[in-house]
């Protein structure tokens, strides 16, 4: 659902809170323990990556030392095979490692999305109300991006702090007096790091944040595309985007700023080294105290740390990237579905598709009570109009029955069972809703409506659509059943949609049928035909109907006026005509209504 929250008027939390960023590690962890294997088979390459990079320098040391000076040319060629043999496996290693780190990675943001889009459906309607879908996009998308990112370094982040140990391990025991000068600007290194890590954090929370305001302002103008141009608002979402982009692009810069001042630091840690050995080592060579060959070993050591030492300040920034990214994406899963299956919920037993409300109380979050004391009995296969003013809540009634949203005092049931109590796969498969606003998906005209029963065979669609009554311009479409709709496809009139919409909800031969608005873009001109094909659906259905038109009204058996949150009077369309003024008011605001959306298309989507 839109709503005008922008990124700026809701300043973000700098840090994510610790519960989110515990379990957002608790989350990558999970989802790198699917590739248990992968991670033995990347750490053991790496590990035989990092032994087999060690060792080339000790090779030269020895060829230098054993080849050169003093020259023997057998030896020389030996160590030098040795180099190449040694480098060929490096070669292997480093492909497995990589093999091993893409698997693991992309596999744990495989199964994290299925977890996020699985738990996303799995929310409650009040949830979708105001979660925005940039949002939720963002963190499907991008946000999980930066955790695969993170992932991927599982086998080098490991392979390099080994190096790292390793190298230091070999310097030390080839000349420590050398090893502690080149290297006693070490440790600087880890507070360094731990410095920039902690200022880090704040920049990189709020910088997936304001990707994801991007992606909302992005996501609400395409969606919104009709009204944009409509009221001719482009430049005020570009506005809006700009702003957007301006906030990205600051936060971006600062984090880029805080690296600018890290890396320096990494690059100069091994020419200071570089320097070290030069100097000290040069000395003790001529001193006779060290070899040439191990001022080889040494500058060559000291080289190799480059790269890993890079590496961490890279590491360390996705770290703070990926921990921000899990923590939202977590609490996303962390949301509990405030409407599930109860522990013991029942099968829905066989019945006539009788429904009632009980003294039903309900009211949306925190805002004021809509239903007070509702009553309503809805016999088996009767059709029922629910009818008054704008507000009323006649389409909360009618979301109450599937549990789009649960009573606040009082139940609803289904053929006897408290809809709380039996499964709600089962209820949902039992109830057919058809609303005003008709969701087509990119697919052809037979998937859309066989869009709950896909196995549905071919003489049930092309039935349900004749009594939907749109077989007729089915046939007239380009590929008949199999013209590709929705998005990408063919355009259709809102009337049109909303036929396609009722043989949907018909398809499933569903035990109760709801119909919200579902015949409002039905041209007025065309609704005789419309209404024809409902009395044929209605027949012996239970069926709840809401509608404007006083024709389409009549159809009902019974007629029910909701008035201050509960049922007013009832009787058949004629009755209530003859002895309610209520009823009369709400028509003629009905009609008045009509005539005022004159003939503006209403197709909102
Ligand atoms: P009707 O169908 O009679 O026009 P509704 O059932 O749609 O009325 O709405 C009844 C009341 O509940 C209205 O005041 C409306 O603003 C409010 N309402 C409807 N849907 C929601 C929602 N998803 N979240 C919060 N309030 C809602």
């Amino acid at each position: 659902m839109s709503n005008h929250t922008t990124t700026d008027e809701l300043p973000p939390p700098a840090v994510a809170p610790p519960e989110l960023r515990r379990g957002g590690w608790r989350l990558m962890r999970e989802a790198a323990a699917g590739s248990r294997g992968w991670i033995v088979f990347g750490v053991a390459a790496s590990l035989g990556w990092t032994v087999a990079k060690v060792a080339v320098p000790l090779l030269a040391l020895q060829a230098v030392d054993d080849g050169i000076d003093p020259y023997d040319g057998h030896s020389l060629l030996v160590w030098c095979l040795a180099i190449v043999g040694l480098t060929i496996l490096i070669a292997f290693f480093t492909a497995g490692r990589r093999y091993a780190a893409f698997a693991i990675s992309l596999r744990a943001e495989a199964d994290l999305r299925r977890r996020l889009f699985d738990h996303l459906q799995g929310l409650h309607f009040g949830y979708h109300d105001r979660a925005l879908v940039g949002q939720l996009m963002a963190r499907a998308n991008l946000d999980l991006k930066q955790v695969q990112l993170l992932l991927v370094f599982i086998p080098v982040a490991g392979a390099n702090i080994v190096m790292i140990v390793g190298v230091a391990a070999v310097l030390f025991v080839l000349n420590a007096k050398l090893a502690l000068f080149s290297l006693a600007a070490l440790p600087f290194l880890s507070i360094a790091a731990n410095r920039f890590s902690t200022k880090l954090h704040p920049v990189t929370t709020s910088l997936q944040q304001r990707l994801a305001g991007v992606s909302e302002v992005v996501e609400e103008t395409i969606s919104g595309i009709r009204v944009v141009k409509g009221f001719g608002a482009e430049h005020l979402q570009q506005e809006r985007l700009d702003r957007s982009a301006d906030e990205v692009y600051e936060e971006a810069m600062e984090m880029a700023r805080l690296r600018a001042t890290f890396n320096p630091l990494l690059e100069l840690l091994p020419t200071i080294g570089l320097v070290v050995v030069l100097f000290v080592g040069g000395r003790e060579v001529v001193a006779g105290e060290l070899t040439v060959g191990e001022l080889i070993a040494f500058n060559f050591y000291i080289l190799q740390l480059i790269f890993p030492l890079r590496m961490t300040s890279f590491i360390v920034a996705q770290v703070s990237r990926a921990s921000a990214a899990s923590a939202r994406v977590y609490e996303v899963l962390a949301t509990e579905p405030a409407i599930a299956d109860r522990p013991h919920a029942r099968p829905l037993p066989d019945g006539p598709g009788e429904v009632r409300f009980e003294g039903v109380d309900f009211g949306y979050d925190d805002g004021p009570p809509v239903l007070e004391g509702f009553d309503l009995l809805v016999d088996g296969g009767e059709s029922v109009a629910l009818v008054g003013a704008t507000g009323a809540g006649k389409s909360t009634v009618s979301r109450l029955l599937p549990r789009f949203y649960d009573v606040a005092a009082g139940a609803v049931t289904l053929d006897g069972v408290d809809v709380r109590d039996t499964r709600l796969a089962d209820l949902r498969g039992e109830v057919g809703m058809v609303f005003e606003d008709t969701y087509l998906f990119s697919d052809s005209v037979r998937a859309n409506i066989a869009f709950a029963r896909p196995d549905a065979p071919d003489e049930v669609v092309e039935e349900a659509a004749r009594l939907a009554g749109a077989d007729e311009f089915i046939s007239g479409l380009p590929d008949g059943y199999e013209t590709v709709l929705g998005e990408q496809g063919f355009s259709l009139s809102g009337g049109q949609r909303q036929r396609i919409a009722i043989a949907r909800a018909i398809v499933a031969e569903p035990r109760v049928l709801v119909l919200d608005d579902a015949t409002s873009a039905v041209d007025p001109t065309k609704e005789h035909e419309i209404r024809a094909a409902l009395t044929e659906v209605m027949a012996g259905r239970t069926t709840l109907i809401i509608a404007h038109r006083p024709a389409t009204i009549a159809l009902a058996d019974r007629v029910v006026l909701i008035a201050d949150g509960s049922v007013a009077e009832e009787g058949t369309h004629e009755g209530l005509l003859e002895t309610s003024a209520a009823y009369r008011e709400v028509l003629a605001q009905y009609a008045a209504e009509e005539a005022a959306a004159g003939r503006r298309p209403r197709r909102r989507r």
